[in-house]
């Protein structure tokens, strides 16, 4: 596993190269964003929590897909359920568990649930909706990749969470134009015109750089967003 500094106040860990999660620094100690593929990435997150010198309190997640909960189970039989908050929100619920409920909702965009989701054992203690607050990220529903998905904002420092709402391989793109060298993110998103539109939405937002859950932090904010639109559009 690499890490990488995100900010002042967060750290990207990365595994296989591609597939990062984010420590993120609160007064009491981390936010864990997202968890990795494997179970055993739990033993790495705390490692480094550790050598950072603070405790995880929470594992915050944008979506049920494996590459982002495959150690949430792990991690929270490593930390205590009973000291650390988990936190999603009410749409993911069904995606989350064991097996999963993939049905769509009455009013939802059409679209069938793609890609790994193999739920988990542990149930979420803290559900979130939009413009809700957890420490200093801001919660942004951005569906499209999935149902349920959320990106979070650093409010202190204009750094977005975008799970896979955003793709950062290569260049910022809309998860559903990915780059051919790396085209899973768009394989096994649901709705391309809603992922469109969660993209649009963040061009409302004070965004400084985007951390997403695939590939390297990319600096530009708003302009760099509007580009990757534009691709998507074009
Ligand atoms: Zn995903």
């Amino acid at each position: 596993m690499t890490t990488t500094q995100v900010s002042g106040n967060a750290r990207q860990l990365t595994r296989f190269g591609f597939v990062n999660c984010y420590l993120v620094r609160e007064e009491d100690g981390f936010t864990l964003i997202d968890t990795g593929m494997l179970s055993s990435t739990a033993a790495l997150i705390i490692a480094e929590a550790a050598r950072l010198n603070a405790p995880i309190r929470r594992i915050l997640l944008t979506h049920a897909h494996t590459d982002h909960v495959g150690s949430v189970d792990a991690l929270l039989a490593k930390l205590g359920s009973d000291r650390t908050e988990l936190i999603s929100n009410e749409r993911s619920l069904p995606i989350l568990r064991t097996p999963p409920d993939l049905s769509m909702r009455p009013g939802e965009a059409p679209g069938k649930i793609k890609g790994g989701t193999p739920g988990i054992r542990s149930k979420p203690t803290r559900l979130l909706s939009e413009g809700d607050k957890v420490g200093s990220l801001r919660c942004i529903d951005t569906p499209g990749h999935i149902p349920g998905h959320m990106s979070f904002l650093d409010e202190r420092d204009g750094t977005l969470y975008a799970g896979d709402a955003l793709v950062a391989m290569g260049e910022l793109n809309v998860s559903n134009h990915a780059p051919w060298f790396f085209p899973f993110p768009k394989f096994v998103t649901w709705n391309a015109e809603v992922a469109v539109a969660s993209a649009e939405k963040l061009l409302a937002y004070p965004i400084e750089r985007f951390a997403c859950g695939h590939g390297p932090v990319r600096q530009g904010g708003i302009p760099a967003l509007r580009q990757a639109i534009a691709k998507v559009k074009a």
